[in-house]
């Protein structure tokens, strides 16, 4: 075996323990901060998902597993994201704070009576 391939070994090791004892410390002071977001309630950041179509199997193939093409819709998914203004932890939320609206009795269904 080559020298230089136990030293790339030896190298790896030494950087993986490196990263290992990082993520602790960072990981610690995002822990004890006392997060101060920049925006309580998050940022609206949605990913959009675009739509495509894929090909089926081709035309005059035989068996039962044939398989059709098809179209799978675009779609958005719902994010939100804040980031501490003082550790820099970001969190991200697809939950949406849900407001309830008061817009008027509720007389126990919506049917109308005469
Ligand atoms: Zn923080």
């Amino acid at each position: 075996m080559r020298p230089e391939i136990g030293q790339l070994r030896q190298a790896i090791e030494q950087k993986t323990r490196e990263l290992a004892g990082d993520r602790e410390r960072l990981a610690r002071i995002e822990r004890e901060c006392h997060h101060v977001w920049d925006n309580p309630n998050g940022v609206y950041a949605p990913i959009h998902h675009p739509g495509y179509r894929y090909e089926g199997d081709p035309p005059g193939t035989m068996g039962v597993d044939w398989r059709p093409g098809g179209y799978v819709e675009a779609r958005t998914e719902e994010k939100w994201k804040r980031t501490c203004t003082s550790c820099g932890k970001v969190e991200e939320t697809s939950k949406p704070v849900e407001k309830v609206v008061r817009v008027g009795g509720d007389f126990g269904g919506n049917r109308s009576r005469y």
